[in-house]
């Protein structure tokens, strides 16, 4: 079954670039351009797992990550956070927000789709547990 992944970024090359990996291995991706657009589509569209840029125009990740977690609706999509700040701590405060994982920009495209399945390999029908 096709695998549905939301991002949710505001500049328009990661997005592309991101877009570009994941369609290119398979998986149906859906855009968001700020906070408020993933966090709906979220609900909506139930993705299997969500792509969260930490610097947006309307919020930063970590309040969206937190409301994710508390919406019943979308409180168990995985979600990693992709972002550039590269500074102690940043790593605590995501998973503290309820991210699954923390990915660094600038990506790696050879190893992006590897460490993505390396968080969610454990999550959803099929996983592990
Ligand atoms: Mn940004």
């Amino acid at each position: 079954m096709t695998k549905k992944v939301l991002i949710i970024e505001d500049n328009e090359q990661n997005m592309y670039l991101f877009s570009f990996l994941l369609e290119q291995n398979g998986y149906q991706v859906i855009q968001a351009e700020n906070g408020h657009k993933g966090m709906t589509l979220a609900e909506d569209e139930q993705p299997d797992f969500i792509l969260l840029d930490i610097q947006l125009p309307d919020m930063n990740g970590y309040e969206i990550a937190q409301k994710l977690r508390n919406n019943p609706q979308t409180t168990d999509i995985p979600i990693i956070a992709v972002t550039s700040y590269a500074m102690v701590g940043d790593r605590e405060k995501t998973i503290e927000s309820g991210c699954t994982g923390y990915i660094e920009k600038p990506i790696n495209p050879d190893t992006f789709l590897s460490e993505i399945k390396r968080f969610i390999a454990n999550t959803g029908p099929g996983g592990q547990g």
